[in-house]
């Protein structure tokens, strides 16, 4: 079944793998402000968020790709734990903006 949420829900709270800006490298810990760069392929239901960046470092989705729906949140990183297990995962917390790019939108990725 395919489930659709609004794009701040399923981001928020959104555990991430990759915690270093993918343009400066910079670790990114707890409160600092982030864009997240989300994306989905076309025919896939999964999204995932292979990236994250800076604020300062990337704030417009600069190279859109066909055939795949993007986007680009702008939040914050948190801590999030798991009562259960004690264990804490960074998160994508407090979207304030998101910017999308459609499936036709850009050019083909070779
Ligand atoms: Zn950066």
């Amino acid at each position: 079944m395919l489930i659709t949420a609004p794009a701040e829900q399923f981001l928020t709270g959104y555990q991430l793998i990759e915690t270093r800006c993918q343009y400066c490298k910079t670790t990114l810990g707890e409160g600092d402000p982030v864009s997240a760069y989300a994306v989905r392929y076309a025919g896939d239901e999964e999204w995932s968020i292979p990236c994250i960046y800076c604020r300062d470092c990337q704030s417009t989705i600069t190279d859109p790709t066909l055939g795949a729906t993007e986007l680009l949140a702008e939040g914050h990183l948190g801590v999030t734990m798991d009562a259960t297990t004690q264990r804490t995962t960074l998160t994508l917390l407090g979207i304030e903006r998101i910017i999308r790019s459609e499936p036709e939108e850009g050019h083909v990725t070779l």
